[in-house]
């Protein structure tokens, strides 16, 4: 569990000069300082290749504060705590250097030897870094050692396998926190409070009352900068993976019997081992995938995935999956998980979609409809917040029905601005709170799900390619998934909290 005291520590950043860094990392440590939950022990080391001075360093952060938040107060004192050094990460004499001006700093800010290893680099440099930091000894520490890591966590099961063996060599699997933002997002962290802080939810959260499940995460993004990674990663890797099934963990696993890391951890991966795999044949019928072609997006032509820069004009990798998920238990069997993601859709949304079961027989006479389901509808972002649509009496003389909805926007109610997933999640780290963290046996069993999916489809050349056209919801093959079942897509934007 999170410790309240403010933590002492040092915290090296590794890839301090690069986008994560600038747009994520320095704006959270600024808002936790400001929120004083930084306290005043505390340094930055950033490195990177480039050989910046500290004071090139400061002047970054500054400036990615207030670039990225629009003020910066007590920003000169912030900044004072930020330290660089040029580092090239293959090599020791860099490592020993960086270890001089740690345990300088450790006894300059009386850090009792609190370290935080964030490693904001190319996956490629994780196993390395993490091999270094024990045999050039900055992890030999009489305080606490922890190393966050980003995404992508492997590649596929045996690249995560060598990835893991490697940092394990130096950490512990309590001091490994693997990054999924997505569990720092206030509504993603609300799901477990929906369900069980609520006598209404929890005893219908099942096989019985629900009929399916929605998840969609949707980006008008196309791939932008990141196609050299995103050609040999696509989404089923980079969201599918982790944040999609992460998800569906949250939604599906049983009551924790106390809030306790590994408790809620377990309970995940039992989810995940419930998982039905899908493989060889049985792929086409569970998952669709789409790329996208040229389209509109807000009344501008955009290219096809093809034509984006850095991206093989032949290539078979999909900027879009929707998969049919079941979940073979006591609560779920039978209840579809439907989820959906991609780029240059229609919309920038992620929402999660309860439908409740239709009552028995419907008493009421409605002239333009049929009684319409109870849904659940979460929205994690960019609205965060839940509704919940019930029907009631149409006002009038008649018996007749009509869908209300009730809305709670947590935007609204607690002021516009509720931390970023990142903020959240450095508080976690320096707290010593895992939870909101991948455990290494979450991390297996998902490779293990998804490898049996990308084994089919990289054997399999897509032909269609592309199958979807900018700014759509989709291929139409994702719309048949669900209508082989008799549901449908609730169409997202229908849902947004602002058209209730
Ligand atoms: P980036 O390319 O912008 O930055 C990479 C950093 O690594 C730079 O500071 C660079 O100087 C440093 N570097 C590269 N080679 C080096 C070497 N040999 N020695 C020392 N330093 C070296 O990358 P990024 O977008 O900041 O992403 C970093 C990590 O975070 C990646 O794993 C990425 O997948 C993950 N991530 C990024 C984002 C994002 O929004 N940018 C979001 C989620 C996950």
């Amino acid at each position: 569990m999170k410790s309240k005291e403010t933590p002492s520590s040092l915290i090296m950043i590794f890839g301090a000069t690069g986008d994560l860094a600038k747009r994520k990392l320095f704006p959270s440590l600024y808002h936790l300082y400001r929120k004083g939950r930084l306290g005043n022990n505390f340094a930055v080391i950033g490195t990177a290749r480039r050989p910046w001075t500290h004071e090139e360093l400061k002047e970054n952060v500054k400036d990615s504060v207030l670039t990225s938040i629009g003020k910066s107060e007590n920003i000169d004192e912030f900044v004072s705590h930020f330290y660089y050094q040029a580092h090239d990460v293959k090599n020791t004499e860099s490592y020993i250097e960086l270890k001089k001006l740690a345990d300088k700093l450790d006894e300059q800010y009386s850090l009792n030897g609190n370290r935080i290893f964030y490693l904001a680099m190319a996956p490629e440099f994780f196993g390395t870094i993490a091999e270094h930091l024990k045999t050039d000894g900055l992890n030999d520490t009489k305080g606490f050692k922890r190393l966050v890591i980003e995404k992508p966590f492997g590649h596929d099961l045996e690249s995560a396998k060598t990835l893991n063996a490697q940092i394990r060599k130096a950490f512990n699997e309590e001091e490994i926190y693997r990054i999924d933002h997505y569990l720092g997002k206030a509504m993603v962290q609300n799901i477990e409070v929906i369900r069980f802080a609520n006598a209404l939810f929890e005893p219908l959260w099942n096989n019985r009352y629900i009929s399916n499940i929605q998840i969609t995460s949707s980006e008008v993004l196309g791939v932008e900068e990141r196609a050299r990674y995103y050609e040999t990663s696509g989404a089923l890797r980079d969201m599918v993976q982790n944040h999609m099934l992460q998800m569906v963990a949250l939604l599906a696993m049983e009551p924790p019997i106390k809030l306790s890391t590994d408790e809620i951890r377990s309970e995940k991966v039992r989810v995940f081992r419930a998982l039905r795999p899908i493989e060889g044949d049985h792929v086409k019928e569970y998952f669709v995938r789409g790329q996208y072609g040229s389209g509109q997006i807000d009344g501008k032509d955009v290219p096809a995935y093809r034509n984006e820069l850095n991206v093989d004009p032949a290539s078979n990798t999909e900027t879009f999956v929707a998969g049919k998920l079941m979940i073979d238990n006591f609560r779920w069997a039978g209840v579809p998980f439907y989820i959906r993601t991609g780029k240059r859709m229609e919309t920038k949304s992620t929402k999660i979609v309860i439908q409740f079961k239709d009552i028995p027989m419907n008493l009421y006479y409605n002239t333009d409809h049929q009684l319409a389901p109870n849904l659940l509808v979460i929205h994690i972002q960019p609205e965060e917040g839940i509704t919940l649509h019930l029907n009631a009496k149409k006002s009038g003389q008649h018996m007749e029905t009509t869908p209300v909805k009730l809305n709670f926007s947590n935007t609204s109610t607690h002021g516009i601005n509720t931390p970023e997933a990142y903020e959240k999640l450095l508080d976690d780290c320096l707290r010593g709170d895992a939870t909101n963290f991948a455990h290494w046996d979450e991390v297996a069993l998902s490779w293990n799900f998804v490898d049996k999916i990308s084994e089919v489809w990289e054997n399999k050349t897509q032909t269609e390619f592309p199958n979807y056209a900018s700014g759509t919801m989709g291929p139409k093959a994702s719309d048949q998934l669900l209508e082989k079942d008799g549901f449908f897509w609730w169409p997202v934007t229908d849902l947004d909290i602002d058209n209730c």
